[in-house]
Formats: C-alpha cells, sequence, structure tokens
C-alpha cells in the first residue's frame, strides 16, 4: 500500500523528537504528572499506558502546549511546546479523545477544511478511504456512529502531515475492521518516519503496535521498554478447562506454580518446554479434561500491566502469592 506520506515530500528528522525531563503538573493541590521523563524517537511508536487517572492525558496535553507544567523541560519537534506553541503546531497531529466537530459538516468538508490550515497536506479522499471512511464521506457529523466519528478524528490529525503524532485512545469504540485500518495506518506513520504517541487501554493493541512502552500509574514511570523487556524474561503455560480443576497435584507433576486466574482459565508459571506441554495434557487427559485454548510464551502484556500498577500488596509476581504447594489464586486479574 502507498505510504502516507510520499518519497517526494520533505523526510522527516532522525533521532529524537519527544523529550520529556522531570516533568511537573499539577491541578490545585493534585499533583498529576509527577516528575516524569520519556523519550521517543522519529519512525518510533510509543505508547503510554497506565489506570485511569495515571496522568497519560495530561502529559500529552503538556506536550501539546496545552497544558503549563510546573516544572521540567519540554522538547517536541525541536520546539519548546509553551514558549513556541505557534510554530510547533503544524508538525504536530493531535487525536483527541472526544473530537470537536460542528454537527452538521461531513467527513469529507470538515477534512477539506482542515487540509486548508497546511502547505502540504495529504490527499483527504486518500486519507477517507484509508480509513473507510469513503462510504459516509458525506454525512453530517452527527450522524456518524461512534467509531466512525474516531476514525474521522484519526484522519484530521494526520491531514497535515504531522512529524509527531499524538494518538490518545485511536480505537475506542471502532469495531474490528476499523481497527485494523487505523492500525495500518498507524504503523504507515513509523515507516513513514513519523513519532507516534499511543495512549490507549486495549492492552493487545499496544502490544501489537509499540515499539516501547511507557508505563505510568500516579503521575510517575513505574516502567519502560519493548513488550518483551516489561515481561522481564518471565515465560508461562496458559491453557483452559474445566473450572476447579485441582491446580496442586498440576503443581507437583509440573513443578511450578498453577493458578486457575478466572473461571476454567489457568496459568503455569514455567518456560513452555515440549515435555512440560506433553504433561499437562497427559495430566488433563488422566482426568478426561478436555483442553482448551493452550498458550504458550512470555508473560503477556495484561499481566504485566497489573503487576505493575496493582497495589503494594498485588505487585508481587504471582509465583510469589501462591503456597508451598504452588497452588493457589492470582490476585488482581481481570479475565
Ligand atoms: P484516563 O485513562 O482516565 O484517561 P489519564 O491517565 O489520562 O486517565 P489524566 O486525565 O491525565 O489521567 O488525569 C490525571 C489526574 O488529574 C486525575 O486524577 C484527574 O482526575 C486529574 N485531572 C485531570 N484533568 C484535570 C483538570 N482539568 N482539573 C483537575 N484535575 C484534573
Amino acid at each position: 500500500m502507498a505510504p502516507l506520506v510520499p518519497a517526494a515530500q520533505p523526510a522527516t528528522s532522525h533521532g529524537t523528537a519527544v523529550e520529556v525531563r522531570d516533568l511537573v503538573v499539577r491541578y490545585g493541590e493534585l499533583t498529576a504528572v509527577d516528575g516524569i521523563s520519556l523519550t521517543a524517537d522519529y519512525g518510533e511508536i510509543v505508547a503510554l499506558l497506565g489506570p485511569n487517572g495515571a496522568g497519560k492525558t495530561t502529559t500529552v496535553e503538556a506536550l501539546e502546549g496545552y497544558r503549563s507544567p510546573i516544572a521540567g523541560s519540554l522538547r517536541v519537534a525541536g520546539y519548546d511546546p509553551s514558549s513556541e506553541h505557534r510554530q510547533l503546531v503544524s508538525h504536530i497531529g493531535v487525536v483527541l479523545q472526544r473530537g470537536g466537530v460542528y454537527p452538521m459538516m461531513s467527513p469529507e468538508r470538515v477534512l477539506r477544511l482542515f487540509a486548508s490550515y497546511y502547505e502540504q497536506p495529504l490527499h483527504p479522499g486518500e486519507l477517507l478511504a484509508r480509513l473507510d471512511l469513503a462510504r459516509v464521506a458525506r454525512t453530517p457529523y452527527k450522524r456518524l456512529s461512534g467509531g466512525e466519528q474516531q476514525r474521522l478524528a484519526v484522519a484530521l490529525a494526520l491531514v497535515g502531515r504531522p512529524k509527531v503524532a499524538f494518538l490518545d485512545e485511536p480505537t475506542a469504540g471502532v469495531d474490528p475492521v476499523g481497527r485494523l485500518a487505523v492500525r495500518e495506518v498507524v504503523n504507515d506513520l513509523r515507516s513513514d518516519g513519523v513519532c507516534v504517541v499511543l495512549t490507549s487501554h486495549e492492552l493487545e493493541e499496544v502490544e501489537r503496535l509499540a515499539d516501547r512502552i511507557v508505563v505510568l500509574n500516579r503521575g510517575h514511570v513505574v516502567a519502560s521498554g519493548r513488550a518483551e523487556e516489561l515481561a522481564g524474561g518471565r515465560e508461562e503455560i496458559r491453557f483452559a478447562t474445566e473450572q476447579g480443576v485441582d491446580t496442586t497435584s498440576l503443581a507437583a507433576l509440573l513443578g511450578a506454580a498453577v493458578v486457575e486466574t478466572s473461571s476454567g482459565r489457568y496459568v503455569a508459571a514455567l518456560a513452555p518446554s515440549p515435555q512440560a506441554v506433553a504433561s499437562l495434557t497427559s495430566w488433563l487427559a488422566e482426568r478426561n479434561l478436555v483442553l482448551g485454548d493452550l498458550q504458550v510464551g512470555r508473560e503477556r502484556l495484561e499481566d504485566v500491566f497489573i503487576r505493575l500498577v496493582s497495589g503494594e500488596s498485588e505487585t508481587r509476581h504471582f509465583a510469589e502469592e501462591v503456597g508451598a504447594d504452588g497452588a493457589g489464586r492470582r490476585r488482581g486479574t481481570r479475565r
């Protein structure tokens, strides 16, 4: 598929696109962001993860120049977002959680309007097609579905060929086909050398898209790195079968902790060797239990995330939460 930014256009820069040092942002008494530092390069997708209220939107708003920091230094595409906001705006694209578009305007009209603000905009028709919006190009904004409005918000963020794109929940409310379209567009941005700062609660999506993940909690960075780095080399075997099986006996056989994470879903904390998988399947067969949904590999981002942002009593790896017999229930999981 053709890149979003054709090669004939001025190439985006290389190196660091976003630099945050010791950022502090307060709302009155509340310190929403408390000393965050992070960087993102051109051609890189960096995801900000964190529970509600962690400070993701506040950080992104400060990077866009819409929030004044109490302390810290910020650099986006070479500009200070506060003091050089006017120069910065033509280089960034922003997807807001709720895009404010005049209700009677159609996607085609609003995209043409936005395109007219930029010197070298993308072609509105091409963007509409890429985001699967051609069918509703002339439908008034207020008649669009939530997912269509969201995809239009992505198109509006990109029409000016930004060097840095801030995508706040870009696929919120978007159906699976629309998600694929958005993901393809975001991947193309990376290939085109655009720096993408993504915030999302869709951990599967983050795992697929992001080159690096920064996890925030209560205004602090609690971890950052590639998804596999965050998992810290922990490997596991996940499987489904009947609920309430004898995890103590299975743990003894495997020599590893086995936890029923939710009804009928289990995790065994061991590297997925052929022997381990064979032992598991024979153990199930001996008990006439049907195996479902077998997955092996590194700890899933969802579990890493819960481990990182859970309260003090829940921050331990689940292997430490089980009894001496190796069996138990994981706390704080949501499956
Ligand atoms: P979410 O995942 O829910 O979008 P978030 O990580 O983006 O959360 P922020 O929106 O940055 O979190 O909010 C961080 C904290 O600052 C929260 O406790 C929130 O209630 C508070 N906050 C955000 N905006 C304001 C505001 N305008 N005035 C006062 N407090 C605010």
